[in-house]
C-alpha cells in the first residue's frame, strides 16, 4: 500500500540532474552516479535534465567558467561563461536554464535535486568569480528565483538523507493544501 508521503512523491515530480542518475552528460564524459538516487527515483516521479546539453552543448566538451560573478550575474547579465579553450559560451548557458525552467513549469515541478559544484546546477560552485570562493550555478540561480526549491547533492552522498526528507515534506505538504 502506498503511503501518504509516496503519493505526493509521484503526484509532485522532481526535477533531477541528469549526470546524477547515470547520464554520461558531464562535460568529460565521466559518469557521476548517486547510488542512493537511483534507488529513490523509482518511488517518486522524475524529470532528468541537464541544461548544457539543452542549451546545445555537446559531450564531451571543455570545463567552463563563469567570469565575473555567479549564476545570478550571468542570468542579469553582467558575467559571462569562458570555456577551457576560450570560446564564450554564456549563451548556451542561459539557453539551457531557461529550456530547463520550461521543463519545471510545463511538468508543475516545484523541487529539484542538482548535482553540487557544476556551474550549471550547483548551489555553491567554485567555478565561479566571486569574494567567497562560491556562487550559485546558472540553472540553480534561474531555478531559485523561480520559486524551486533546490537539494543539492555529490556523487557518492547518502540519499534520501534526513534534510532532503524533511524539505520534501514542508514543501510538499504546503503544496497539497
Ligand atoms: S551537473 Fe548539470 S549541467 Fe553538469 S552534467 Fe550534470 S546535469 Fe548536466
Amino acid at each position: 500500500m502506498q503511503t501518504e508521503t509516496s503519493l505526493l512523491q509521484k503526484r509532485f515530480p522532481i526535477m533531477i540532474s541528469a549526470c546524477l542518475l547515470g547520464i554520461i552528460c558531464r562535460y568529460d564524459g565521466r559518469e557521476a552516479t548517486c547510488s542512493d538516487l537511483v534507488d529513490y527515483v523509482s518511488s517518486v516521479s522524475f524529470i532528468p535534465f541537464c541544461p548544457e546539453q539543452l542549451g546545445g552543448l555537446s559531450t564531451p566538451r571543455p570545463p567552463a567558467k563563469i567570469i565575473g560573478g555567479d549564476g545570478r550575474d550571468v542570468i542579469s547579465g553582467k558575467a559571462r561563461l569562458l570555456n577551457a579553450v576560450g570560446d564564450d559560451v554564456t549563451d548556451a548557458f542561459r539557453k539551457g536554464a531557461e529550456e530547463a525552467l520550461n521543463l519545471a513549469r510545463l511538468s508543475g515541478a516545484s523541487l529539484a535535486i542538482m548535482k553540487d559544484r557544476s556551474p550549471s546546477c550547483g548551489l555553491k560552485t567554485p567555478f565561479c568569480d566571486k569574494s567567497t570562493g562560491l556562487g550559485i550555478g546558472v540553472t540553480a540561480g534561474l531555478f531559485e528565483s523561480n520559486g524551486i526549491k533546490i537539494f543539492g547533492l555529490g556523487k557518492d552522498d547518502p540519499f534520501p538523507c534526513r534534510n532532503f526528507l524533511q524539505l520534501f515534506e514542508e514543501f510538499y505538504s504546503k503544496s497539497a493544501r
